[in-house]
């Protein structure tokens, strides 16, 4: 593929629209693709709220859908928005956990605006190192490209994340981290974690009427003494799925086994909005989301065979959960 600037593409990278969120007290919804339900459904979500949003893309997504193809679906959602009546749609195409830096350099090469080094499961020095090079080849393009980095350790598992213990991001290092980097943007742990198990029972309290796990709360102390740190930086957090219960209720009602599933509540997501947190990734809930609506058609449809049949449901789904995300827990509606 040719080299292109995501600009031809109509994109826009994080950087103004980081600065006016942090400012704002709201966040950007991260929505992770994979297929074009999805696409189609995050881009209709952010048309009607009249939101930024950023699309972005894992390893594993990568694998499954292919690199070109993933590339030319964001060229089409920027082409499908104004379609759907945005005149200047503000959408991202953000890689996930990027790995290495030829990873970060051939989605930049081929129009990303966007791009997240994970340098967390390295010592810290050579995060550093590696986190400079991705920088330094991101801002050096003729149309700025931002970058994400990595400090602290997540729990959980999403695609080929994985980590058995998370490591809270230590305050005392993200002033060295930043300034010798050149981060735009800093991806903490304070408590998430990846996937649609993100809590052990024996981590949870259980709600005696329901049965429900009640997971713990995120560690806001700490979010707050890296916000006195870095004052007005944005600030990232990776695994911040709610797991919707009645998602997860449908799933199990109609043949599925996902028993404890639990995810971060959204009262929390919406505290952390509100401060220098400004994009919130989602990506376990869009797939509940999905699954739910799919395993529904079929109980309730055993006859149909049609794809159509059943991912219409399955997209529309989607659809009225990132519409959720955006308006009740994010508050990035009406942003544009
Ligand atoms: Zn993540």
């Amino acid at each position: 593929m040719k080299k292109t600037s995501y600009k031809e593409l109509g994109l826009v990278n994080t950087k103004a629209m980081f600065a006016k969120a942090v400012k704002g007290g709201y966040a950007i919804p991260a929505f992770n693709f994979n297929t074009m339900e999805q696409m189609q459904a995050i881009v209709q979500a952010a048309v009607e709220t009249k939101s930024p949003v950023i699309m972005q893309v894992s390893k594993g997504a990568r694998k499954y859908a292919n690199p070109t193809i993933l590339r030319y679906m964001a060229q089409g959602a920027v082409e499908y928005a104004k379609e759907l009546g945005c005149k200047k749609p503000q959408i991202v195409l953000h890689l996930d956990h990027g790995d290495s830096f030829e990873t970060c350099k051939s989605c930049i090469d081929s129009g990303f605006s966007s791009v997240m080094i994970d340098g967390s499961s390295l010592p810290y020095d050579e995060n550093v190192k590696l986190t400079k090079k991705v920088v330094a080849y991101a801002h050096k393009q003729k149309d700025y490209v931002t970058v994400e980095a990595e400090l602290g350790v997540l729990a959980g598992v999403e695609d080929e994340v994985q980590a058995e213990e998370s490591h809270y991001t230590k305050p005392e290092e993200v002033i060295d981290f930043v300034s010798k980097t050149g981060c735009d943007s800093l991806a903490i742990s304070i408590g998430t974690s990846h996937g649609a198990y993100k809590f052990k029972p024996e981590q949870c309290t259980r709600d005696p009427k329901t049965g429900k796990l009640i997971p713990p709360p995120l560690a806001f102390d700490v979010l707050k003494a890296i916000e006195k740190k870095l004052p007005g930086f944005p600030i990232v957090l990776h695994g911040s799925s709610s797991v919707p219960q009645d998602e997860v209720d449908t799933i199990n009602k109609f043949g599925g086994k996902l028993p404890d599933a639990v995810g971060i509540p959204e009262e929390q997501l919406r505290k952390a909005a509100k401060s220098a947190v400004c994009k919130i990734n989602i990506d376990s809930d869009s797939r509940l989301a999905m699954t739910a609506a799919v395993r529904q058609h079929f109980a309730e449809h055993p006859e149909h065979f049609d794809p159509r049949q059943y991912l219409t449901p399955a997209r529309d789904n989607m659809k009225k959960m990132y519409v959720h995300k955006i308006m009740k827990v994010l508050g990035s509606n009406d942003k544009l």
